[in-house]
């Protein structure tokens, strides 16, 4: 699956806030957005009065680009959870937030998503014993991640697994740091996924236009 290669601190300031892409870097004074809060481009200083429609699209991109998602498989995501019991938005959140490559974020084996999807595709992760290289693969309660016993010393390993102790770890996964493993006890709740502030229901009414 295609994914977006571009520069990524200049979504965070099309946004308008931080949407912490950079693992460290976003916690310092080099981050652009703290740098520059405006918009890029020409008329990034200009104020613009935002419709009802472009904060709906506005909200269902800074989502998209948390998550690392291009539009068809977000918009797949969309109705997946659109035909699932329970809220739309928060069941399309809770999928996003069961791909592999994003849980291996939250256990900390990456020190984002873009790093934690290099660690999926490149073979260091096992989901039950078992290699799986799918970003995108969805996991279940009960599911065991953990690494490859050889990849554990990689330098991209020890930088996110040491801001993953600076960070309250997700309640719905136990993990441990010891075993570079992580069993997965429930499904994530949605004040569980609020780092950035997200409104699911703008997205669900974009949607539904
Ligand atoms: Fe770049 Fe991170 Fe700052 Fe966003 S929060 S602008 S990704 S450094």
């Amino acid at each position: 699956m295609a994914r977006y290669t571009g520069p990524v601190c200049k979504l965070c300031r099309r946004e308008g806030e931080k949407l912490f892409l950079k693992g460290e870097r976003c916690m310092t004074e080099k981050c652009a957005f703290t740098r520059r809060p405006y918009a890029p481009g020409q008329h990034g200083q200009a104020r613009v009065k935002h419709s009802e429609y472009a904060l709906r699209l506005r909200e269902k991109q800074k989502v998209r680009r948390i998550y690392g998602v291009l539009e068809r498989q977000f918009r797949i995501y969309f109705h997946r959870a659109s035909r699932m019991k329970g809220g739309t938005g928060e069941q399309m959140l809770q999928l996003l937030e069961r791909r592999l490559d994003s849980a291996v974020q939250r256990i900390g084996f990456g020190s984002t998503r873009s790093e934690a999807r290099q660690l999926v595709k490149h073979n260091h992760v096992l989901v039950n014993g078992k290699r799986v290289n799918i970003p995108s693969y969805i996991i279940r309660v009960g599911d065991k991640i953990e690494l490859h016993e050889k990849s554990r010393k990689l330098k991209m390993v020890e930088l996110g697994m040491s801001l993953a102790t600076r960070r309250t770890p997700p309640g719905w996964m136990e993990i441990d740091a010891g075993n570079f493993s992580a069993v997965i006890k429930s499904n994530p709740i949605r004040e569980e996924l609020n780092e950035p502030a997200i409104r699911e229901q703008y997205i669900v009414e974009y949607y539904s236009r």
